[in-house]
């Protein structure tokens, strides 16, 4: 098997977003991150936030 020099690094990012205002965040991806995880309460209506996207981009 030949391993292929071109090294493809990802740089996953994840949105955040509340479910009451909407507000979004993008930030970098954390470990433990997945789709639908409940994360602290909004900053701005003290609504629910979560997890809505995780993506990644080739670097
Ligand atoms: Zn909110």
């Amino acid at each position: 098997m030949i391993f292929s020099k071109k090294k493809e690094v990802f740089d996953p990012y994840t949105v955040e977003q509340c479910t009451s205002c909407n507000a979004m965040t993008k930030r970098k991806f954390k470990d433990g991150d997945f789709m639908f995880k409940i994360l602290e309460k909004c900053s701005k209506c003290s609504g629910t936030v979560m997890i809505t996207k995780i993506f990644g981009e080739l670097i």
